[in-house]
């Protein structure tokens, strides 16, 4: 038996998430002596393909075509299903990003196969099927969801599992996959890209966020975070309350409804701690609250918790920060 992953890439670049979900699917598969099959769609794109292998995959299923060059969600999941007919997996894992889950859906819609949407962890029960939990009732709920039969397919948000090691001596197969495209041609035709890059480190790839919410007030409230994030060159992050106000855009926001992070350390500026905001958070490796509410529930995840004004404390961790780093 095996276990399909779904190679999320842009432009031929390999996206975090979708290394993540194969190393988690090495994971699983090692535990039910399956193998790992990944699936890269595209033109182009087999040093792709290599690289998966590198990531745990013992085979890869290349397909290969001018006519999906760039992504278009039918075209992709008829490549998918093709997949699914050649591999026959028990499992299919693909990575929740905005591509992938939208193919992802199409393809378990038209085969009639359950699927559990951005889970945040995996695991197996004793008789081999797929615990699948992710937050459902808006993440007051974490639900672990089981299947009623194979395959089992689940989408996967990103930061939900460490990056596996890449090791460049593994070897593995890499195979054509045909896939007929003639009963999708023309169903989407792509105008172009558009890239919301701001310059700024991004949230989802950074190893340390300075993340403000409701209590910095104000756009200008973030000002401070902005100085202390370049000093440690970190990302700046936001609560959905800092978004909604309109203070910093989307792209910042950390939680069920935005990211979900995983860096090496997260700094929550006048954050409270709403349930919300922890399910995109907690897996950070530490956890430094600043919050002048010493009954904060931002404070039962964090490991340091400073009691106080956030406009004083973080200019003063910027200050002593500078000096330590000789800035
Ligand atoms: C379906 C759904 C999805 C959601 N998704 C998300 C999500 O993805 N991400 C998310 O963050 N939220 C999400 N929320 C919203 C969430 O429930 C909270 O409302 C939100 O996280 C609160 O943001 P906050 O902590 O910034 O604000 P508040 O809860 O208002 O907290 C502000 C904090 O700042 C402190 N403070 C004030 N002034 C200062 C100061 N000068 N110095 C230090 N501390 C100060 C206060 O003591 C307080 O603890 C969602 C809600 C729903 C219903």
């Amino acid at each position: 038996m095996s276990i399909l992953v779904y190679i999320d890439h842009f432009a031929g670049a390999g996206k975090p998430a979708s290394w993540e979900t194969l190393g988690k699917a090495r994971e699983l598969a090692d535990t039910l002596g399956d193998s790992v099959i990944g699936l890269v769609i595209g033109h182009q794109v087999r040093p792709l393909a290599a690289e998966a292998i590198t990531y745990g995959a013992d085979r890869v299923l290349v397909a290969d075509d001018p006519a999906l060059a760039t992504f278009q969600a039918h075209a992709y999941a008829a490549a998918l299903k093709a997949a699914i007919a050649e591999a026959g997996p028990r499992i299919i894992l693909a990575p929740a990003t905005t591509g992938a889950r939208d193919v992802a859906a199409l393809a378990a819609g038209e085969l009639g196969i359950g699927l559990a949407a951005d889970c945040q962890d995996l695991a197996l029960d004793g008789d081999h099927n797929l615990l699948a939990v992710r937050p459902v009732f808006s993440g007051n709920i974490i639900a672990t969801e089981v299947f009623a039969q194979q395959p089992q397919m689940a989408t996967v948000r990103g930061r939900s599992f460490p990056l596996p090691e890449s090791d460049p001596a593994r070897t593995g197969e890499i195979k054509d996959l045909v896939v007929d495209l003639a009963a999708v041609a023309g169903w989407e035709e792509v105008l172009g890209f558009e890239t919301t890059q701001t310059g700024e480190v991004s949230v989802e790839t950074a190893n340390i966020i300075v993340s403000g919410g409701r209590g910095v007030k104000g756009p200008e409230g973030f000002e401070p975070l902005r100085e202390l994030a370049q000093v440690l060159g970190a990302a700046v992050g936001a609560s959905r309350a800092a978004v909604d106000a309109g203070w910093i855009p989307y792209p910042a926001q950390v939680g069920q409804t935005g990211k979900t992070v995983r860096p090496d350390l997260y700094v929550a500026c006048g954050i409270s701690g709403a349930i919300q905001h922890l399910a995109g958070m907690t897996n950070s490796k530490v956890i430094v609250a600043i919050n002048k509410d010493k009954d904060a529930p931002i404070f039962n995840v964090a490991q340091y918790g400073i009691v106080g004004d956030l406009f004083e404390i973080v200019p003063a961790l910027t200050r002593a920060f500078r000096a330590r780093l000789g800035q």
